[in-house]
């Protein structure tokens, strides 16, 4: 809460934004008295000197008690803004179909899971499995979202709109004294954060009242300033460990540390998606909150606004930057700029040694490991999109010693949003001239004039080449009829997961292709996305969720293998794993047993996603000056 009202250092009243608020003199007498808890508490507050809330409904202030006509308006089905602490939060009863649904239309939100805040832990517990260290972190003084797995024999249910066909939930307790005002020990809201679709989360009260009038039937807010805008952060309890999917509130601004302590101090830019920065001083790493994705406008601005507040507020003025190797990274044309502006040196990271190098540097480990970094995208050395990824590499440096290999991407980026490009990339290698026959369904699904897109593909022409994994959970995704087009990052692969958690038998290992022989070498997933292909259209659903499995459990047993052979060729014994493919439990899981022979290396306190790269810049840079 600290960082949301700061402007400056020191941390005194005066430069937040309390400063506003003039203490009453029983407030003031505990401020004064070394005895007292709230001695030199700088937001020291009370109802009669502090901020106060108002209820705004069509532009108007209410009249009344505005907690009690806000929770009016939330049990009679309607939906409510919030001011909190970082930010605006939208809530409605996350019980109630139609209040969840209709604040879906009116947010644009059709498919994305949205998160729910629970009165109690009782509450928590009628909806979801909860083990001891969920609950410590759910109780926590960071509060975080936690992804918790959905009891099958729910005693209580949020609506099916909440997250449809989730088999996850997104969980948080109140953390702010508002929402313990508002929400009854038995209640349950849905909590997403107040934004326009693709924008930061919204914190001026200004922005609000005139952004959410057409979303919100009421807006509740308080009158003091957020200074900064803070989200809520993600977490999840995986097999193996923690892990933080987006941190934000209660995580940043506190650093992380660095194995290697240097008076230079380096800005790290990150990645350009689930962008985050990285400040370092000393052996401090100043990883900062969840900026978002820098493609908006308003994000861009908000991360060069960030960057500036934490440069100030640290006192560091950065001697060295960093950045992806990505040439169009919004954050590297920023680093660049920045660079030619203030003469600064700028090192260019490859995307997925960073995702490694965080891991090292987290773990304060300074020899050579195998990395395994399975994403989305990433830019490779060679100009080509990486994305499974297996390095011999230290912080410093690395070695591509294997990826899954490369397939083309039909129409570049957009195959990424549409798998089915993907899809059809690999029905038309199996079935030739026979796929309208062979594949009925898929082909009546898939928009006219598929032909061309082949032959472009087949021609090379706008078919960039990838070894992405997540393009293959995409691809799988799409063979299997699960997901053809993804509305948000990531939806094909969760999909593919849940049908996979629905399996009743065990999974098997599809035939997968090992080249040895080249360098670097190679896995082809090819034969893999066959048999999946293979007379899916005819498949039950639970022959479907079989083969689901089957993928997860391949793909398991191939990077595991892969491991095995470079093991044996390095004589490395470490692995470290990384990269966004690993927020999928599943894959996670079942690769973990199989690594036995190995020592594991994962990421706990900074995200195994892009939210992560900017720390592992700032290690590659550090470890490089040594
Ligand atoms: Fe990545």
């Amino acid at each position: 809460p600290r960082y949301s009202i700061i402007r400056g250092v020191p941390y005194d009243r005066p430069l937040t934004s309390m400063a506003a608020f003039r203490m009453c003199p029983a407030c003031q007498r505990e401020y004064d008295d070394p005895a007292d808890r709230r001695f030199h508490a700088q937001p020291n507050a009370c109802a009669v000197c502090g901020p106060s809330y108002r209820l705004i409904v069509d532009g108007q202030e209410a009249a009344g008690d505005p907690l009690a006509a806000a929770r009016r308006i939330v049990a009679d089905g309607g939906i409510l803004a919030v001011k909190g602490i970082g930010g605006y939060h939208l809530a409605c009863d996350a019980r109630s179909e139609a209040a969840v649904t209709r604040l879906r239309q009116r947010k644009r939100r059709e498919a994305k899971a949205l998160a729910v805040m629970a009165g109690s832990m009782e509450t928590v517990r009628g909806l979801c499995t909860v083990s001891d260290e969920e609950e410590r972190w759910l109780t926590s003084p960071a509060a975080p979202i936690v992804l918790l797995a959905r009891r099958t024999d729910a005693r209580d249910a949020a609506a099916e709109a909440v997250a449809p066909g989730n088999a996850y939930l997104g969980v948080l307790l109140p953390y702010a004294p508002v929402h313990l005002l508002l929400l009854a020990e038995d209640d349950l809201w849905v909590m997403t954060s107040a934004n326009l679709s693709g924008e930061p989360i919204i914190y001026e009260d200004e922005v609000a009242v005139r952004g959410l009038a057409g979303i919100a039937d009421a807006i509740l807010v308080h009158n003091r300033e957020i200074v900064h805008r803070v989200d809520d952060s993600v977490l999840r309890m995986t097999a193996g460990g923690r892990q933080i999917v987006r941190r934000s509130r209660g995580f940043a601004p506190t650093p992380l540390a660095l194995p290697l302590g240097r008076e230079t101090a380096v800005l790290a830019g990150g990645a350009e998606l689930k962008n985050t920065f990285c400040l370092t001083r000393g052996r401090e790493a100043f990883l900062s909150e969840h900026i978002g994705d820098l493609v908006e406008h308003a994000v861009l601005r908000s991360y060069e606004e960030t960057i500036a507040h934490y440069e100030h507020f640290f006192e560091v003025r950065p001697a060295l930057l960093a950045a992806d190797l990505h040439p169009a990274y919004l954050s590297t044309q920023y680093m660049r700029a920045r660079a030619a502006r203030e003469g600064l040196p700028l090192v260019s990271v490859q995307h997925h040694h960073a995702h490694i190098a965080a891991v090292l540097a987290e773990h304060d480990v300074r020899e050579r490991v195998l990395g395994v970094a399975l994403d989305g995208t990433g830019y490779g050395a060679d100009g080509a999109s990486w994305g499974g990824e297996f390095l011999a590499a230290d912080m410093a440096d690395y070695e591509r010693l294997a990826h899954f290999a490369y397939i083309p991407l039909p129409g570049g980026d957009r195959a990424a949003k549409e798998p089915w490009r993907l899809a059809l990339r690999v029905l038309h290698t199996m079935y030739g001239e026979e796929i309208a026959l062979r594949a009925p369904k898929f082909m009546e699904e898939i928009p006219a004039g598929w032909q061309l897109l082949v032959q472009a593909t087949a021609a090379g022409v706008n078919a960039p080449l990838t070894s992405s994994a997540g393009r293959l959970f995409d691809a799988a995704a799409a063979l299997l009829g699960i997901c053809r087009e993804n509305v948000y990052e990531g939806q094909a692969a969760i999909g593919l997961e849940l049908c996979a958690r629905r399996a009743w038998r065990a999974g098997v290992v599809l035939p997968y292709r090992m080249n040895c022989a080249s360098v670097p070498m190679a896995v082809d997933f090819l034969p893999v996305l066959c048999a999946l292909a293979d007379g899916a259209e005819r498949l039950t659903a639970e022959e479907r969720a079989g083969r689901a499995l089957d993928f997860h459990v391949t793909m398991a047993a191939a990077v595991a293998e892969m491991l095995d052979i470079l093991a044996t060729r390095t004589g490395l014994r470490t692995a470290a794993l990384s990269g966004g493919v690993f927020q999928n439990a599943l894959l996670l899981e079942n690769l973990l047993t199989r690594l036995g022979d190995f020592r594991v290396l994962l990421p706990h306190n900074a995200p195994p996603n892009d939210g992560g790269i900017a720390y592992g810049q700032a290690a590659v840079v550090l470890a490089r000056m040594e």
